[in-house]
């Protein structure tokens, strides 16, 4: 058993060994907090780093986060959140990757977690991936993601705050953590308002996208979408054949997110930097451009293997990493007859 006094000896021991470090001094430079906040207006925030996108919305004191970020941050997470003003009320899962859904241990069973119905089964079979995980190797999975937090350019106290948290997710782990602590509590198929304060939030599942419970989020009022990795900026999107992917699905999820934006809707995706309309639309460009590289490679009689290894032109200014496999996904797509 591996309770919370043996994991504050832990932690002491981490610290002793240099794992944790108190005493470093760090430049000017260093963020004061584990994310990067940026505020988009007078109520919200996104947080950057270690994981997918977030973003809290105080409306008078109620506080509301969109997704979690990597297993072991939530406590940090809200902390951080709530020291900004508000007390957390509720959160919504755009989907069940756990780079969105891992700090849901720290959430389930405090307030409200909404989320579309096909995320469940699958946010609890990869909770019990990460539950058995931890059970197998408690210390060596706390040094892992400890280390994570000590590589972060961020100040003393954001690093202790970091340890702390993922330190409080292996005990949780080790204690009352079980699968459905990873997955939403509220869920729905197509349509779900939430309330934070006087704000509405319209929650949509459309389609199969990047998987096949993704939710896009549209704060009318504030004229801000969250679509989870709905949109992917700047970045190969993750196409998740696994989780049930089509391009063409993802497509017509970013024609309905793109139908209620105008020319000012702030547009936060899941993974890159804020974007809006027009970046929603070179989004959904860019599955066209995809499928016509590989039919034309098609049709020129190249295999698969060879159209996998592949480099189109126009992507030349994205970073390379999944660009072989999303060839791969399409042509599979269009040689299947779907
Ligand atoms: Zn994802």
């Amino acid at each position: 058993m591996f309770n919370r006094r043996e994991f504050s000896t832990t932690l002491a021991l981490l610290a002793a060994s240099g794992w944790v470090r108190p005493g470093a001094v760090f430049g000017s430079g260093q963020q004061a907090t584990v994310f990067d906040w940026r505020p988009i207006n007078d109520s919200m925030r996104v947080a950057f780093g270690a994981g997918g996108n977030v973003l809290a919305v105080n409306d008078g004191g109620s506080l509301l986060l969109i997704d979690t970020k990597n297993a072991g941050y939530g406590q940090v997470l809200r902390a951080e959140a709530e020291s900004f003003g508000g007390t957390l009320e509720s959160v919504i899962n755009t989907h069940h990757h756990g780079d969105h859904i891992g700090g849901n241990p720290f959430f389930t069973g405090e307030v409200p977690v909404y989320g579309q119905e096909r995320g469940v089964k699958r946010a609890q079979a990869a909770g019990a991936r990460t539950l058995a995980g931890i059970l197998r190797d408690p210390i060596g999975r706390l040094e892992r993601l400890n280390q994570q937090v000590q590589n972060m350019e961020v100040v003393t106290a954001a690093r202790h705050a970091g340890s702390e948290s993922v330190a409080a997710f292996i005990a949780m782990g080790e204690e009352e953590m079980t699968a459905m602590s990873f997955s939403a509590t509220e869920t729905f198929e197509s349509e779900q308002e939430v309330e934070v304060g006087s704000t509405t939030l319209e929650l949509r599942h459309i389609d199969r996208g990047h998987t096949d419970n993704d939710v896009f989020v549209f704060i009318p009022e504030a004229n801000v979408i969250h679509s989870g990795d709905l949109f992917f900026n700047g970045l190969h999107p993750f196409i998740d054949t696994g989780a049930d992917a089509t391009t063409t699905g993802w497509q017509n999820c970013l024609a309905a997110i793109i139908e209620v934006a105008d020319r000012n809707t702030v547009c936060i995706p899941g993974h890159g930097e804020i974007s809006d309309r027009n970046g929603l639309r070179d989004f959904s460009n860019y599955f066209d451009i995809l499928r016509d590289f590989v039919q034309e490679e098609i049709d020129d009689g190249r295999s698969r293997d060879q159209i996998t290894e592949m480099q189109p032109p126009e992507f030349a200014a994205l970073p390379p990493r999944r660009l072989n496999d999303n060839l791969g996904v399409v042509y599979d797509e269009l040689t299947s007859g779907s």
